[in-house]
């Protein structure tokens, strides 16, 4: 592709991406294609003569498009959004054109750096205290297992202790990644006790406390404790005070997982929840899912840099820089050698909306959960699952002849799938306390309070043909 070449597709792309994103809402959010549709309409070989890119851009719209879900619908109420805003979008085109492979500050010193600031800039934002300090993963899933790495290389500087004696404790609403890293980071998935929660779905300190002291008589190291802040079910928040207190009187590592819900730290408002994560020796949080910045960019914090560089740093001989003294190599903070420059879309959203418009977005998506969970409980024959601190609202369809049970799980499991076919609105389910619920998380960019309103009517009226 020659230079002009390259000139004239990029203004092609940058029209169809103002396009996309000025239309979302016009397309159907999910695909209807099955299993292999796609794959089928593709070549089973790989091209042997180089094609027009006008050639692979009608595949990618006629071949590709139809079969995405569509995650910057304004109508996106699934799982939690993946926030991809403008500014965050341009940042990307920009990383990507400079191809920076940002291991160590000598490979490209401006990432290192505008790491560092824009993690002290969330740091400052989310209240955190100054002894924390923050570094990209790629996604929550990896600062967890780099949490419980950390947790096992402290667990074992104690003399006499074997990893198969380590125990770990979250709650059973905590989410996979955490079953998933314990696993990952061969400590057996027997290590990880599941400890039991409230009827609001927060861990219960006092069984921790008990499972604990259990595990210690029995000669077992308990090593570490996941609190979560806004779980994935239901958003529920675990008592950091409580918890971080146990960990404290125990030795414990603890870690403590916001991956949605960190991003509300940012409004005084509901700096509550997070009351206690002063005391946590690790956080993580999300900016890709609730602070507008394309995935993939994950926020982990750290008390104990030098921990963390034991149990992650490795210097072969041809990665070392006559630097490397006076400078943080972010390679030694975690999983991954290579890195992408992810600071530079943080930098780009940070700017571009502020403090006060990242606010304002945040407190408009709890404002609009907080309206359709009045609608909720004032429409007789719904009703609401779960507290909702945050901007997901978890209700269920129980007509006055179905009783609580399987048939009535089955009812919301047809209602939803019922909701989904419209393809204007897009919402899934989780099970709470063993029952079906339907979750509508609302915190998409785009989406506006009729938005909101349009996936309530089609709530209703798909009750209503049930
Ligand atoms: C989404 C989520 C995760 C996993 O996030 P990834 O970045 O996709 O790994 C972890 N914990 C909680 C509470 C989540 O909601």
């Amino acid at each position: 592709m020659t230079p002009d070449e390259f000139r004239a597709h990029a203004h092609e792309l940058v029209d169809w991406m103002a396009d996309y994103l000025a239309q979302a809402g016009n397309r159907p959010i999910t695909s209807t294609a099955a299993p292999g549709d796609i794959r089928a309409r593709l070549p089973a070989v790989p091209p042997d003569v180089g094609e027009p890119f006008s050639a692979i851009f009608r595949d990618f719209e006629q071949l590709i498009v139809p079969g995405m879900t569509h995650w910057n619908h304004p109508g996106w109420f699934a799982y939690f959004p993946a926030n991809s805003s403008p500014p965050s979008i341009l940042a990307e085109m920009l990383t990507a054109t400079m191809g920076a492979q940002c291991m160590s500050w000598n490979t490209s010193p401006a990432a290192t750096e505008l790491e560092q600031v824009v993690m002290d800039w969330l740091r400052q934002l989310s209240g955190l205290p100054d002894t924390f300090t923050g570094v990209i993963q790629d996604t929550a899933s990896t600062a967890t297992l780099v949490a419980i790495i950390s947790a096992r290389e402290r667990a074992r500087a104690r003399a006499g202790t074997s990893d198969a004696q380590l125990t770990l404790y979250a709650s059973g609403e905590s989410h996979s990644s955490i079953a998933k890293a314990v696993r990952l980071a061969g400590l057996g998935a027997g290590a990880l006790r599941v400890v039991p929660v409230d009827d609001v779905f927060a861990l219960q300190p006092a069984a921790l406390r008990a499972m604990i002291e259990a595990d210690r008589a029995a000669g077992m190291v308990p090593a570490c404790v996941v609190a979560t802040v806004g779980t994935t079910s239901s958003t529920a928040v675990d008592p950091l005070p409580a918890i971080g207190e146990i960990a404290r009187r125990n030795d414990l590592w603890f870690h403590v997982d916001a991956a949605y819900a960190g991003s509300a730290a940012l409004l005084p408002e509901c700096r509550h929840h997070f009351a206690g994560l002063e005391q946590a020796d690790s956080y993580v949080f999300n900016p890709h899912k609730w602070l507008m910045t394309n995935f993939d960019c994950t926020a982990y914090y750290v008390r104990d840099v030098p921990l963390l560089l034991r149990a992650c740093s490795i210097s072969p001989e041809y990665l070392r820089t006559a630097h490397d003294a006076q400078v943080v190599n972010f390679r030694d903070w975690g999983i991954q050698l290579g890195r992408r420059f992810r600071a530079l879309k943080l930098w780009f959203v940070l700017r571009s909306y502020g403090a006060d418009g990242l606010r304002a977005m945040l407190r408009k998506h709890i404002e609009y959960a907080v309206t359709f969970r009045a609608m909720v409980e004032r429409e007789p024959g719904f009703e609401v699952m779960a507290p909702s601190p945050f901007g997901l609202v978890c209700f269920r369809h129980h007509p006055a002849h179905l009783a609580d049970g399987a048939e009535l799980d089955r009812h919301n499991e047809r209602l939803l799938a019922r909701i989904n076919a419209s393809r204007r609105v897009y919402l899934t389910h989780t099970t709470l306390a063993g029952r079906y619920a339907i979750r509508m998380a609302i915190g998409q960019w785009q989406t506006s309070a009729e938005d909101v309103t349009t996936a309530w009517d089609l709530v209703r009226e798909a009750a209503a043909a049930a």
